[in-house]
């Protein structure tokens, strides 16, 4: 399936330069990853640590590589060396493991704590209380926090998106406020926002927006 190059245009366009646009490639193959890649694209984003790494291997070496999955810590080590975000950090083991092997690699790995924004069950993250009571994250110096990233319901309700989304872009504003959580960062992240809904996120603050079936097609 070719990939759709007017949908890129456009997407490119109706974010104003203001949020930065991760290609979703999960389980899309080599090719269509090189023609968008051809097109100028450089942040992509897998959900699949066996995946991530066979293409990374195959791939222009200055491709960004998002992890965007839920990660577990004993695969950590397969993508620590060349990780370029992962985002979707759902727990402080995972923070603590991902310092651990950002340590063993010399090296900084950047990474977005996961918030829980939707009414769904089955989706990972902290909730708002739990990331106001963040302890002290200095223990972890190589597991750099840069922001916070979610997913809305699965819904056809623009108004139900549209709050979540504000509850997520309100709680990334006061914790960038306090200044300590994401102080290592010049450009806090807010990542929010897929084929369905990215233009609602980007009204309402998204910096990074995630797309993939609008690109590459519907994935099966
Ligand atoms: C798959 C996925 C996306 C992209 O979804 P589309 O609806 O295809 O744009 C974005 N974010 C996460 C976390 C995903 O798993």
């Amino acid at each position: 399936m070719p990939i759709n190059t007017e949908k890129y245009t456009q997407i490119l366009a109706e974010r104003h330069d203001k949020a930065t646009l991760v290609a979703v490639s999960k389980t899309k193959p080599i090719e269509d990853i090189k023609a968008l890649y051809d097109l100028g694209q450089r942040d992509f984003g897998e959900n699949y640590v066996q995946e991530l790494v066979d293409k990374y291997e195959q791939l222009p070496k200055d491709i960004r590589w998002h992890f965007i999955g839920h990660l577990q810590s004993n695969k950590i080590k397969y993508i620590a060396p060349f990780v370029h975000l992962i985002q979707g950090v759902d727990s402080l083991n995972l923070l603590k493991e991902i310092n651990k092997q950002a340590l063993k690699n010399n090296r900084l790995i950047n990474c977005l704590l996961q918030v829980h924004i939707a009414q769904e069950e089955t989706k990972f993250g902290f909730d708002s209380n739990e990331l106001r009571q963040l302890p002290e994250l200095d223990h972890f110096p190589n597991a750099n926090i840069c922001g916070l990233m979610g997913m809305a319901s699965f819904t056809n309700n623009e108004d139900l998106i549209r709050k979540e989304f504000k509850h997520l872009f309100q709680l990334f504003s006061s914790l960038k406020q306090s200044n300590t959580v994401f102080a290592n960062c010049q450009l806090p992240i807010a990542s929010f926002g897929m084929s369905s809904d990215y233009k609602i996120a980007i009204q309402e603050g998204s910096n990074m927006v995630r797309i993939g079936s609008l690109l590459f097609g519907e994935r099966n």
